[in-house]
């Protein structure tokens, strides 16, 4: 109330950062300042039309929502105006004075100091008003809120370099002008042409009508022409959509330069009747693993082909996350809010159809399209194990699209699912197996596989963080159990039963023998059914947690409960028959030792005290 008419202020910090960041590395791509102002046009249009629902008054006496695009030769200008929602002083400061969106704010931390953030990642952002000054020396806004008075517009000016001018004026009309003062050698953006290509290229799916003068002699006329398609898209029937448009769509959705890898376009007809327009990304965005799970975008709620918000939360589980696209809702009522739709049984429907959509639409990618399948799972297999978990409802079809490394495929290419490893399962096996381990190379060098070598037993090899966890809650597949090589007993058959007890009792002096040179470092020695070549490994209780990520939840700070392993021990080597004769009590200490902390190492571990080992090796070596 109380603002003074004229003000000039500073740009908060970060957004003089994010302003040369952008100004700087968009260089290449400078034309999408044209996208992301129509695309913030439309954003207005959307909220005033969502806005009028409850208060029709706001639309009165200028209902026809629509943007356009104009350009003056002589001024040098190129000019964006909306009739749409507008803005009052207090959101022009909140919104483009300072940095509103947290997701701006992480692309700042993400980028750190060394401004070389790339188009790609702008774009994922959205730091979109900015880009503006790409092109731009100086960008005047001139904005009112729908409903305001005339004489409480607002006008912001800024040569994008640290401050910005605030006054009041006068605007007969509501909603937004952007109008952008091109530098010097801008002048391509000076021609209709080109203007219009532009908008066909990155804007021609917005829902709103973009209008531009006919240009005449090389300057705009009075006549204007809507030149974008203007519908939404996903309301046609599929057979009058061609791939291009479906890509185009896409592209206008926002935060992503390339092309989806793939989509599913829905409708539903009946009690309840929807359209999923869904789309799955080439790339992971920047965030997906960091921040990505606080604060998620990219699925576009409609009512009607009304926008109501952003409802990627609601509508996909978390390990969906990366999915965008379009719900569009026939009998929600119009005027839900968060909380509603989080209570509500249809929408709950909704979100199980979208879930199967984007489930069958991966399971065709990886059985007819396996170079598509293969980039998804790249980008996006690690977020769908955490659906094994999430989602036990869907748990045996999320199981059928994992892939694996195994010791029958092909190096350390996950291409391997439970389904093949069944199929090539020799007559009476009934255990899928595999190893968790920090990388490929430590999974398929562990003592632990080579029983399963010997008997030409396939295990599945797995070193993503996530693999551990998800196993957790995967324990068996199409009636098979799921059991890691390195858990619990290890008896592959009667025959192996029965060879297990008699190595046990022969070696039982030297079991007791290594028990007492161990002490407490160990909770158990055993003979191993694991190992043909080498001396030793560890064996874990089936509810233990892998050594190796015991170790990196212990250094990320994890408080974890201390417990002593299990050694399991092959007679039959060499060294542990050293371990057997030897009568000297130091030396056969020292050996007893090093069994224990190769099978620590190999699997993983943290030496408790690695300069102990070290010495230990050493007297050995020169014994
Ligand atoms: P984003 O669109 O991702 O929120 P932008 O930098 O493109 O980020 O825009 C920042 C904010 O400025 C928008 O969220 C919106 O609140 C406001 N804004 C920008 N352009 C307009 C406009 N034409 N009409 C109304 N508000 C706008
Ligand atoms: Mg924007």
């Amino acid at each position: 109330m109380n603002a003074p008419a004229s003000e000039t202020r500073k740009f908060e910090a970060e957004v003089a950062q994010v302003l040369h960041l952008v100004t700087h590395s968009l260089y290449s791509h400078k034309e999408i300042f044209l996208r992301e102002l129509v695309s913030n046009a439309s954003d207005a249009c959307d909220k005033l039309r969502f806005e009028a629902l409850a208060h029709p008054e706001l639309t009165a006496g200028d209902s026809e929502l629509h943007i356009d695009v104009s350009w003056d030769p002589d001024a040098r200008t190129v000019t964006v105006r909306d009739n749409g929602i507008g803005m009052t002083r207090d959101e022009v400061v909140a919104n483009i004075g300072t940095i509103a969106s947290s997701g701006t704010r992480r692309f700042l931390e993400a980028m750190g100091s060394e401004q070389k953030a790339d188009a790609r990642l702008i774009g994922q952002f959205g730091v979109g008003f900015y880009s503006a000054f790409v092109v731009a020396d100086k960008v005047t806004v001139l904005t009112r809120r729908a409903g305001a008075a005339a004489t409480d517009g607002v006008k912001w000016e800024s040569d994008g370099k640290g401050e910005y001018l605030l006054e009041s004026a006068e605007l007969a009309e509501r909603g937004t002008t952007i109008v952008l003062h091109l530098k010097a050698d801008e002048d391509e953006f000076l021609k209709g042409w080109e203007l219009r290509s532009l908008v066909r290229k990155y804007s021609d799916h917005v829902a709103f009508p973009i209008r531009l003068p006919v240009e005449k002699d090389g300057k705009p006329s009075d006549e204007w022409e809507t030149i974008n398609a203007a519908s939404a898209l996903w309301t046609k029937p599929k057979s009058e959509i061609s791939d291009e448009d479906y890509i185009g769509f896409y592209k206008s959705l926002g935060h992503d330069f390339s092309d989806p890898l793939a989509w599913t376009h829905n409708r539903v007809e009946g009690s309840q009747s929807f359209t999923t327009l869904l789309y799955i990304p080439a790339q992971p965005p920047f965030d997906l693993m960091m921040g990505g799970r606080d604060e998620r975008k990219g699925l576009k709620l409609y009512i009607k082909r009304v926008f109501i918000m952003d409802a990627a939360e609601e509508l996909l589980p978390n390990y969906l996350r990366f999915v965008r696209g379009v719900v569009d809702a026939d009998d929600l009522p119009l005027n839900v809010s968060r909380e509603i739709l989080q209570q509500n049984r249809q929408l709950e429907r909704i979100k199980a159809a979208c879930v199967k959509r984007v489930l069958d639409l991966i399971d065709k990618l990886a059985r007819d399209e396996p170079e598509k399948f293969a980039t998804f799972w790249k980008a996006f297999g690690n977020t769908l194990k955490e659906g094994i978990a999430e989602d036990h409802a869907n748990r045996e079809r999320i199981a059928k699209l994992l892939r694996f490394a195994s010791t029958k495929g092909d190096g350390a290419k996950q291409v391997v699912s439970l389904d093949d490893y069944i199929g090539r399962m020799a007559v009476g096996q009934d255990t899928i197996w595999y190893i968790t381990a920090d990388s490929h190379a430590a999974a398929l060098g562990s003592p632990q596989l080579e029983a399963f070598k010997a008997k030409d037993i396939e295990v599945l090899l797995m070193s993503d963080r996530i693999d551990e966890w998800m196993l957790g809650s995967l324990t068996e597949y199409e009636g098979k159990k799921i059991r890691n090589v390195a858990k619990g007993e290890l008896p592959l058959d009667e025959a192996d039963k029965q060879k297990q007890e008699e190595a046990t009792k022969a070696a039982e002096p030297l079991l007791k023998k290594l028990k007492e040179l161990l002490g407490d470092r160990v909770g158990d020695v055993k003979v191993s059914a694991r190992l043909t070549d080498s001396p030793s490994c560890l064996a874990l209780a089936d509810f233990e947690m892998a050594p190796h990520l015991a170790r990196l939840l212990r250094e990320a700070g994890h408080e974890m409960p201390e417990s002593k392993p299990t050694l399991e021990v092959n007679p039959a080597h060499a060294l542990v028959k050293r371990v057997e004769s030897e009568t000297d009590p130091a030396k056969a200490g020292d050996l007893a030792n090093l069994l224990l902390e190769q099978a620590e190492i190999a699997a993983g571990a943290q030496l408790p005290d690695p300069a102990a080992f070290v010495q230990r090796m050493n007297r050995v070596l020169l014994g």
